[in-house]
């Protein structure tokens, strides 16, 4: 059924082009060759670092004992994506004044070492609303914000959600910058080099990312979906999550994605998963 399918669509993409060479023929003396073919901008993506690694109670990242650990380190890591010379940033980090796991460096600063200024980066993708991925996203006021539907209800709720983050958003909510509600995936750039993932559960509106990289291959990240390996490896769900069959179903999708695009895994707040990416400010193609 597949194969044809195939066939009929490549029979009438040979039609469509015969055709089409037949009037560019009737109407130009320039042969198909001459005509121009847009290159693909060449994708790349870096981490940079969003905070700084603390030890957290392990207990709480899953509601079936499954791990006697008292404690494992977090870190905290958001990316960047450049696309020819388009950037977009995936999660925004702890904020400056968040304490013990604040970052030493803003991200501000760490793309100053790169020469790229605030005002060119054109998205900033958030995988949700707590505040260890949003912390920063106010210092990218002309960015276009895409963030899940169910989050950005939960942040201009007359009363928010628990946990979410609503101070650094004061911006989007007064209708002073451009934001995108995504109740679904998010094909940022149109031709499926960097997708954001609808995958609920850890909050109601929760995404991850896909980036299609030409030498390094597919790169899935998670957000929250999973917050370290063993616990990924375990479906572990959250007990503070917001829906633990929207987390399972999200596993289900994500691991299934992962495995059919052979996909590199990176879990944001597992030092072993993000250390798979160079430290900042190393680009992988
Ligand atoms: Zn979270």
């Amino acid at each position: 059924m597949i194969s044809n399918l195939h066939l009929s669509n490549l029979s009438l993409s040979k039609l469509a082009a015969s055709t089409a060479l037949a009037c560019a023929a009737a109407f130009t003396a320039l042969p198909a060759a001459a005509q121009p073919t847009p290159a693909s901008p060449e994708i790349s993506l870096a981490r940079l670092d969003c905070g700084t690694p603390i030890l957290n109670i392990v207990a709480r990242f899953n509601d079936t004992w499954a791990f006697t650990d008292n404690k494992v380190l977090f870190t905290f890591s958001c990316y960047l994506i450049r696309r020819g010379d388009d950037y977009m940033l995936w999660d925004t980090g702890h904020a400056l004044t968040a304490g013990a796991p604040a970052p030493k460096v803003s991200i501000v600063d760490q793309l100053a070492q790169i020469n790229v200024k605030p005002e060119q980066i054109k998205y900033v993708g958030i995988s949700h609303y707590h505040a260890d991925h949003t912390g920063q996203v106010a210092s990218f006021p002309g960015a276009t914000v895409l963030i899940g539907k169910g989050d950005w209800e939960g942040i201009t709720a007359p009363t928010p959600n628990v946990g979410a983050n609503v101070a650094p958003f004061a911006h989007w909510i007064s209708g002073g910058g451009k934001l995108e509600a995504l109740p679904g995936d998010k094909d940022v750039f149109g031709d499926g080099s960097v997708v954001i993932l609808n995958t609920p559960g850890h909050t109601p509106g929760h995404h991850s990312l896909l980036v299609k990289l030409n030498s390094t291959g597919n790169v899935l990240i998670t957000g929250d979906l999973s917050h370290f390996q063993e616990n990924y490896a375990s479906n572990g769900v959250p007990s503070f999550n917001y829906h633990r069959g929207d987390t399972l179903a999200s596993l289900d999708r994500f691991k299934t994605a992962a495995a059919n695009l052979k996909a590199t895994v990176i879990i944001q707040h597992d030092a072993r998963d993000v250390g798979k990416l160079p430290a900042w400010p190393g680009f992988v193609k």
